[in-house]
């Protein structure tokens, strides 16, 4: 199923990827044209929004939050403004302030995870499922510096069998994957990139990822068609 709502903040698709995982992705425009909607925010996305020192940031960055407000309040059964979140701790070192973010009002046992890269925004939810989720614009990447600490030698091997010309999309490509497997596991930025394989030549892979406090070590990855030049991918347990 695949649906389009065209709102304040650009467009929006709506599409079931999985049976058990919604996921919208979209384009927030490029500076507020409803204002009032800053009301959806909470107090904190509001103080974050103000600190942006760019317009077009903090556009941004309302549209995605407001988007993904909306989603969840739609699935929640609340309006957007009531729903308040929390950070579980972080897997890699406990602290609060970036382990996975979770719904902490209303009482529910939905789960999501949002990316934003430039205009560009993804939001992912389950009923009872842990959920990971990451967009990058594709652009221009010195490989050289940053491939050896990123990619695991599977992946480097794939990566040397890509035409050149396409070698710096490939490498955003395994990246998203191990962004969204960290995000679903809650390790977030102390994870060590290039302990996982995230196996690029499948589309949709099983992919073997620990972290402190997480029961599960095995994860679905999938790569999602969202807009044109970027890379978006999903991570959810393999249960099976
Ligand atoms: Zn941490």
């Amino acid at each position: 199923m695949n649906t389009m709502t065209t709102g304040a903040f650009g467009t929006a698709v709506l599409d079931t990827v999985h049976d058990e995982v919604i996921v919208r992705s979209g384009r927030s425009n490029d500076r507020l044209v409803e204002p009032d909607v800053l009301d959806i925010l909470s107090a904190e996305e509001r103080k974050r929004f103000i600190a942006f020192r760019n317009p077009l940031r903090a556009a941004h960055f309302a549209g995605a939050h407001t988007e993904a407000r909306r989603l969840l309040a739609g699935l929640l059964g609340c309006g957007p403004a009531e729903i308040r979140f929390g950070r579980h701790p972080c897997a890699g070192c406990g602290r609060t302030d970036h382990g996975r973010p979770y719904i902490s009002r209303p009482r529910t046992r939905w789960e999501f995870s949002l990316s934003r890269s430039g205009p560009y925004w993804v939001c992912a939810a389950t009923d009872g499922v842990r959920v990971g989720v990451d967009l990058e614009q594709v652009r221009p990447m010195d490989l050289s510096s940053r491939a050896p600490s990123i990619l695991s030698s599977g992946e480097r091997r794939h990566l040397d069998g890509v035409p050149v010309e396409f070698r710096a999309a490939e490498f955003i490509r395994c990246w998203t994957r191990k962004e969204a497997v960290v995000k679903a596991s809650g390790i977030g930025i102390e994870a060590a990139l290039g302990d996982i394989d995230v196996r690029p030549g499948q589309t949709r892979a099983r992919v073997i990822h620990r972290a402190p406090g997480c029961a599960f070590d095995t994860w679905s990855v999938t790569d999602l068609r969202t807009h044109p030049g970027l890379y978006t991918a999903i991570a959810v347990p393999a249960f099976s």
